[in-house]
């Protein structure tokens, strides 16, 4: 057994990177990485492909955050691209705009049902509102009720089904209200105040993150395979929380994903770089690479993404499935965790939440900054 190390981290994803990143920096403390990937990044490794487009390899990745604490301690680590993402869903063969807004309404009905929507939406809701599908659903107006279930059954149902195996109504509603109707000519996927991608890439941005001469970066290497073996004095753990208790309560259930990648000898292979499939094809949508930094090649790179069953030892787990039944599991093992003093947890799978990026950076950060208060009240004690 070697010497105790001072600060463990188990992934080097946003969330490991950026809790290394200030132990290191602010407390001067020694910090190692352990990641069982072969890479850094997490699922938001990316990387420069022979026609110099820029892959991401667990598919589409943006950038998105009202979060200006995460959006300034990122930025110290990469320019950013700026980019406003949209999404067109493919609709009885037309590239409808998802969120699906006003422009939506505009595109798919005849002029005069669609001036009705409008001003029964606006009169209903007002303008600028998002409105999850499942309560826009529960309104008692026939003509929002027609709305609602046409865009419940073009946009939600059969896109839910694919990618989680559930109706929307079977998920926690901020599942499919992460989507919401949105009552607006706003066709940007996100309305956050800070958006963009960064400019060489995530890896570039995580490696810059990771360059500390207190920080060491050991890949390939899973908690299990070590743990007998390494000494720590704290442990930040952004591995499956389950995995890390030998799964003593059974396996929370996560979706996976597979992608097909497909390079075409065409410039462009579509009109936007993801177009969703609600209602057709197996898999959920396709993402073409080359938009989101604007990279110029004669040739272009798209993924189809399946969603699929998550297997361990198969595949990656990709998303917690947020329901109450999975959550009370959840939380039989954070019971357990409470109990180890040494021991956090932090990420989408050591949290068992739906983080996006910027989420799981907060938490890293509001991981930190809870620490830091402690040692400040022993000291003063
Ligand atoms: N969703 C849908 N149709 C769409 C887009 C989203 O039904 O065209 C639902 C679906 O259940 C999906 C969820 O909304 O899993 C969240 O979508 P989001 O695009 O945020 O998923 P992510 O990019 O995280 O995979």
């Amino acid at each position: 057994m070697g010497r105790k190390i001072q600060n463990l981290i188990v992934g080097c994803g946003f969330s490991g990177a950026s809790l290394a990143r200030k132990l290191a920096e602010e407390l001067d403390q020694e910090v190692t990485i352990i990641d069982s990937k072969e890479h850094i990044g997490g699922n938001s490794y990316d990387y420069y492909d022979k026609n110099g487009i820029c892959i991401h390899k667990y598919g589409t990745h943006i950038f998105h955050t009202n979060n200006s604490e995460v959006w300034h301690f990122l930025s110290r680590f990469t320019r950013w691209h700026p980019y406003m993402h949209e999404v067109k869903g493919m609709i009885d063969g037309q590239e409808v705009p998802i969120p699906f807004n006003l422009n939506s309404i505009r595109q798919v009905f005849p002029e005069s049902i669609a001036r009705r929507l409008e001003e029964k939406l606006i009169a209903k809701f007002g303008f600028n509102v998002k409105v999850p599908i499942l309560e826009l659903r529960r309104s008692e107006d026939s003509e929002l009720e027609f709305l609602a279930d046409y865009i419940y059954h073009k946009v939600f149902l059969e896109y839910t089904l694919k990618q989680w195996q559930l109706k929307p109504e079977q998920l926690d509603p901020a599942v499919t209200g992460r989507v919401p109707v949105y009552i607006s000519r706003d066709n940007r996927y996100f309305q956050d105040k800070y958006q963009g991608i960064p400019r060489n890439g995530y890896t570039a941005l995580i490696k810059n993150m990771i360059d500390h001469p207190r920080i060491k970066v050991i890949l390939n290497t899973p908690f299990q395979s070590v743990k007998n073996d390494m000494e720590y004095q704290n442990l930040f753990y952004s591995g499956p929380i389950d995995e890390f208790f030998d799964y003593r309560y059974g396996e929370l259930p996560y979706r996976s994903l597979e992608f097909e990648f497909v390079e075409y000898n065409q410039e462009y292979f579509q009109s936007n770089s993801v177009i969703n499939y609600p209602c057709n094809h197996d898999f959920t949508r396709i993402g073409e690479y080359k938009y989101f930094l604007n990279d110029r090649s004669p040739r272009t790179v798209v993924s189809f993404e399946y969603p699929a069953d998550f297997v361990r030892g198969h595949n990656e787990r990709y998303y917690p499935i947020v329901k109450p039944e999975n959550h009370e599991l959840y939380q039989r093992y954070t019971r357990d965790a409470d109990l180890m003093p040494n021991v956090h947890f932090l990420g989408r799978l050591g949290d068992y939440k739906y983080y996006d990026m910027d989420k799981a950076v907060g938490r890293a950060l509001e991981i930190f900054n809870s620490l830091t208060a402690k040692e400040k009240i022993t000291h003063a004690a």
